[in-house]
């Protein structure tokens, strides 16, 4: 029998079998960085379990529509609407203006997304490209009576009108009020009320600012995913991801506006990743969730500076339920680096050489795989599957091949390609490369030696600049 697809909804707090909206088609919207900065691990772990999820959704033959969008616009520093502009505090912080900052940072992050072997979302979503929509479910929600607005300060969303707001992150609105801070924005009829647009201030001229029709100014961060996943997959999506911390605040400001523009189920499965923790520093900082602020800021160029691939993270987030807290340290991260290498150096003998899969045993290990797989993205229950398969000796070496192709259509760690990562040589053409560069550093033409590093980088290979003048590479 085919194993069921289920996942756990957020929403329901249970699992349910998978089901969708139109039959063969998922809609599927995950929350997007705000490009302001460079994304931590953390951050990225979220978008290595979507993309797992995405791949089975795909191996079930689902045709799906993925949107990620970009935050660069108006996100301000705090859930309550206060704090600075992140985007602003990124410019002034780099002397760059904001549409540089997250020109910059937008392509760092797809960087990050190619080196994970994340598959491409069908479309990237920028905030900045739909201000009319976002100000037209601002408009909607304004004539059905969901909207106020506080003079010079803003139209904030009126969460007592939407009766069910508190149910989605269960949360407990008469202690909330009780606990109200002073600080909370002046003129807030409820202390979950939220931002839907906000109105520049009058001394101030802000960088990003847009004509709307209750003055200059810029959309509130919740309204954007709200816009532009109806815009692009309808009123009812099949599946919404973010981070677990997106849950209390950002996506319970999602349903309440989106549910009380259209009047239907704004998505019909919500699921979270769970956050990635951080051990304390020497000193004391960090420890808890990781975040830009606290402790170390580790990102992929980190990693690759300190010699793991990108490939070895993705497969550090494979070795844990992706709703589970995971501890990040670099001596977890070295033994993930260590049994990758020990499972490649079983799977690359066999690539090249996949017959069919016919035998009742090898059908037997499919179906275990796609069974820890389908019961909510059992990732690391699918991984022992995998190599005790590779130990199986009555298998046959045809049919052992064709498995791991296979299961790497879902874990995509690249087991089943040719490629030169583990070769010691660089490849004749792109040993030509590095000698090139080296000429141009020569010369000072540092214009041509990162146009180098870039063009290997592309093929899968990092250069390093000793500081005695030589450059080494490495494979990512
Ligand atoms: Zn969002």
């Amino acid at each position: 029998m085919t194993p069921q697809l289920s996942f756990y909804n957020t929403a329901s707090r249970t699992q349910e079998p998978f089901t969708t909206l139109h039959p063969g088609v998922v809609n599927m919207y995950c929350c997007g960085p705000t490009v302001y900065h460079y994304a931590h691990i953390g951050n990225l772990r979220t978008f290595v379990f979507e993309d797992l999820l995405r791949r089975v959704l795909d191996y079930n033959g689902y045709a799906v529509k993925h949107i990620v969008n970009i935050t660069d616009v108006g996100h301000l520093t705090s859930d309550a609407d206060t704090g600075e502009d992140k985007m602003e505090k990124g410019a002034a912080r780099e002397g760059k203006s904001v549409w540089e900052v997250a020109e910059f940072y937008t392509k760092a992050f797809m960087q990050d997304w190619e080196r994970l072997n994340l598959k491409p979302p069908t479309r990237w979503t920028k905030a900045t490209d739909h201000i009319p929509e976002q100000i037209a479910l601002v408009e909607t929600l304004e004539a059905k009576g969901y909207a106020y607005v506080i003079p010079e300060d803003g139209v904030y969303f009126d969460t007592a009108k939407f009766p069910r707001y508190a149910d989605f992150a269960g949360l407990d609105i008469r202690g909330m009020q009780e606990g109200a801070r002073i600080g909370v924005t002046e003129g807030k009829r409820n202390p979950t009320d939220f931002a839907l647009w906000k109105i520049s201030p009058s001394d101030a001229k802000r960088a990003m600012e847009w004509d709307s029709p209750w003055g200059r100014g810029f959309p509130g961060w919740h309204v954007e995913c709200s816009a532009m996943a109806m815009k692009h997959l309808g009123p009812t999506l099949d599946i919404h991801c973010g981070g677990s911390d997106l849950i209390r605040v950002h996506h319970s400001n999602e349903i309440a506006q989106s549910e009380g523009a259209t009047g239907v189920t704004f998505s019909r499965f919500w699921m979270h990743g769970g956050w990635l923790l951080e051990a304390p520093t020497a000193d004391g900082n960090g420890g808890g969730k990781m975040s830009k602020s606290a402790g170390e800021f580790v990102t992929v160029d980190l990693l690759l500076k300190k010699n793991y691939g990108a490939l070895d993270y993705r497969y550090f987030c494979l070795g844990a339920h992706y709703r589970s807290y995971l501890n990040f340290s670099w001596e977890a991260l070295d033994t993930a680096r260590d049994s990758l290498k020990s499972l490649r150096r079983k799977t690359d003998p066999l690539i090249g050489r996949a017959s069919a899969i016919v035998s009742e045993n090898a059908l037997g290990w499919q179906r275990r795989f796609l069974e820890a797989v389908y019961d909510d993205l059992g990732f690391p229950q699918a991984l022992a599957v995998l190599n005790q398969m590779l130990k199986d000796p009555d298998l046959l070496e045809g049919e052992k091949a064709a498995l791991v192709r296979d299961f790497d259509r879902l874990l995509g760690l690249g087991l089943a390609e040719k490629t030169e990562r583990e070769e010691k040589v660089l490849p004749g053409p792109l040993a030509a490369l590095l000698e090139e560069r080296k000429d141009a550093r020569n010369n000072k033409d540092w214009k041509r030696s990162d146009e180098i590093r870039d063009l290997l980088k592309g093929k899968g290979f990092g250069v390093k600049d000793n500081p005695d003048g030589t450059t080494s590479w490495f494979p990512l």
